[in-house]
């Protein structure tokens, strides 16, 4: 997978995309990730890339050229062009996965009071918001699609099972997750994590994993398709819940 980023803040990638996974992913070639200044295409000789916005108003508005310019630089006519932005649609995993799958991403990170409307409606595939609060520019935004993504494409984590049973996968949120000691200030793990009765271990997370998404986001039960066992524990859950 390629990706390009636009942006007049290029060094805010340095850290998040240079550390960890994501440095590992990008190393090891599994990504190529590019970062181009809109302000080197600007024609001011100022290198200014935002002006007043048509009609009056507070602030400013990043001006349509420099970012037309720096998408033409790159391949963007074969790329899905993505401009983040908190009128876009929402974020989710469903989404990750689905750009997980295209070969070149470009994203577009505004400021200011964003960027000229023409440049949305001619040159970008997509506009995605990641929560309803707004930040000061695109750059935080394009990281977090950029790390969830990333984490996605083969060969990144170590295990690929390990994001298969992370919330939000299929649908649901994951069960909790404990490590060593056994009993840590008086309090103990679940006793039937230490049983290595596997199938009780599996039913136990699918349980929790059931439990927490009922009592937290009932709004994603709504969307999934739940097994006839599901159903069964969901019913019991309510139960136990409604008691
Ligand atoms: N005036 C815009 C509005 O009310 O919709 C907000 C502009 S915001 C201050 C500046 C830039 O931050 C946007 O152009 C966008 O790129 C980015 N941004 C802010 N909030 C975002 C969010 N929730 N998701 C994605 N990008 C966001």
């Amino acid at each position: 997978m390629k990706i390009d980023v636009l942006t007049i803040f290029k060094n805010m990638f340095d850290t998040v995309m240079g550390e960890s996974i994501m440095g590992r992913a990008i190393d090891r070639n599994i990504v190529a990730v590019n970062y181009t200044d809109i302000r080197d295409f600007s024609n001011d000789k100022h290198k200014r890339v935002d002006d007043y916005p048509f009609g009056g108003g507070p602030g400013m508005v990043m001006k349509p050229e420099p970012i037309y310019n720096a998408l033409s630089s790159l391949d963007y006519k074969n790329a899905r062009v993505i401009y983040m932005s908190p009128k876009g649609k929402v974020f989710n995993q469903n989404l990750a996965r689905e750009l997980s799958k295209e070969e070149h991403i470009i994203f577009i990170c505004g400021h200011y009071e964003g960027i000229d409307n023409r440049i949305i409606d001619n040159y970008v595939d997509d506009e995605i918001s990641i929560g309803d609060y707004v930040l000061t520019g695109g750059e935080l935004a394009a990281m977090v699609v950029m790390d969830s993504i990333i984490r996605l494409l083969p060969g990144v984590l170590g295990n690929e099972d390990s994001f298969k049973d992370e919330s939000h996968y299929e649908g649901l949120l994951e069960h909790p997750q404990y490590t060593r000691p056994r009993v840590f200030n008086d309090i103990s793990v679940p006793e039937v994590l230490l049983s290595g009765n596997h199938k009780k271990i599996e039913e136990w997370k699918r349980y929790q994993s059931l439990m927490l998404t009922y009592l937290r986001r009932k709004d994603l039960l709504e969307n999934i398709k739940l097994s006839k066992d599901d159903k069964k524990i969901l019913e019991d859950i309510k139960k136990v819940v409604e008691k």
